[in-house]
């Protein structure tokens, strides 16, 4: 980034411009990044997990889905997501269990 005061590239992180010495970095900003960051950080990782529980359990999945629509639409796409991922899974291996059971059925009859 370049100092509001003097215009010279001073780096990201600095919290005063090293050239005219002005505070490059209001704390309150600061702060904020940081929270925002975080937040961010935290949520992305619940996503996960939530996501990676909704697979293995869909219908947990499609009730975190219904339930958080509104209030965590990011969290609650990811649960729909992966429920609906798992039931396609598990479709398309009964599927393939029957076509197995109804080849074995027909080679024996
Ligand atoms: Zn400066």
């Amino acid at each position: 980034m370049y100092c509001k005061n003097c215009g010279k590239e001073i780096d990201n992180n600095a919290y005063v411009c090293p050239n005219c010495g002005v505070k490059v970095k209001d704390d309150l900003v600061e702060q904020r990044e940081r929270q925002a960051a975080s937040n961010l950080e935290a949520d992305s990782g619940s996503k996960a997990g939530w996501g990676i529980l909704s697979f293995f359990i869909p219908l947990v999945g499609l009730i975190l889905f219904l339930m958080w629509k509104t209030d965590r639409p990011k969290t609650a796409s990811v649960c729909g997501k992966c429920a609906l991922a798992a039931v396609i899974l598990e479709v398309v291996v009964v599927i393939i269990y029957v076509i197995i059971a109804v080849a074995v059925i027909g080679a024996l009859v």
